[in-house]
């Protein structure tokens, strides 16, 4: 069980992010704690560096503007040998509407794509509604790339793995039509899970079924958790029509692999 993409590092978890991490170490095999600021960034490194199984990528949010991310250019060359990718960066224009914003974001985005490239890290791309336009700018990228919380077509999924990326699939599997219909598209081999915690809980899909009995005691049910990654394997595996066992050996798997985890 591997989340790749976490923010265990935002103020949600402030008041008992001990306990969430330790049930982390407990149940999962790893988990990369995403950022997407400075502040943030920071954060994911001193929690990884305190627990065995968690990991940062350090990224930039597209959603911020234009500059201000030199500093974590910095930071990410500083801290190269420890993170395990680049993001989450890309581009975002569901936010974002303006023209030249929407250009901003792309210099920004090309910039982080090169230090990528230069370190040999895997990034891990954000493209709410600008999927097609984020698959052109690192079609040539030379190294792993997964787009994480990809709501893109499935005939661009398919160009996406035809190019040998991965997608990732949030908790957004369980309640969203055209996220199990994508979950049909991509093959095991190129897929992988996250929750994008503390976002996407499926808090809601499960109260609807009246099974919200089967989310861990405990823990605030309004906010998401890597352990949820459990339930999304197995709405894929019945998607899929393979063991659940089977969806989260690969997905294993495939994030060890890219990430390079031990
Ligand atoms: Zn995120």
């Amino acid at each position: 069980m591997i989340d790749i993409h976490a923010h265990l590092c935002f103020p949600d978890f402030d008041d008992d992010r001990d306990r969430v991490v330790a049930e982390c170490e407990r149940g999962m095999t790893a988990v990369i704690v995403g950022s997407a600021r400075y502040d943030e960034g920071l954060c994911a490194l001193r929690l990884a560096g305190m627990h065995g199984k968690l990991f940062p990528s350090l990224g930039y949010h597209p959603t911020e503007g234009g500059g201000g991310h030199g500093r974590i250019l910095d930071l990410i060359r500083k801290e190269s040998a420890g993170i395990v990718g680049v993001g989450e960066v890309g581009l975002d224009h569901h936010w974002e509407k303006d023209p030249g914003r929407r250009k901003r974001q792309e210099g920004v985005f090309s910039d982080f794509i090169e230090l990528a490239s230069e370190l040999r890290k895997p990034l891990i791309i954000h493209s709410w509604d600008a999927e097609t336009r984020c698959f052109e700018l690192v079609r040539d990228f030379g190294h792993d790339a997964v787009f994480h919380c990809f709501s893109g077509s499935a005939q661009l999924a398919e160009q996406i793995i035809a190019r040998g990326f991965f997608i990732s699939f949030s908790t957004q599997v369980l309640f969203s039509k055209s996220h199990r219909k994508l979950a049909r598209v991509v093959p095991l081999g190129q897929l992988m899970l996250e929750t994008d915690s503390p976002f996407l809980s499926p808090y809601g899909y499960l109260k609807a079924k009246g099974e919200e009995g089967r989310l861990r005691p405990g823990f605030d049910p309004k906010r998401n958790y890597p352990w949820n990654i459990g339930f999304s394997a197995a709405k894929i595996a019945e998607i899929k029509r393979v063991d659940v066992s089977q969806v989260l050996r690969e997905t294993t798997d495939n994030a060890r692999r890219v990430f390079r985890l031990p």
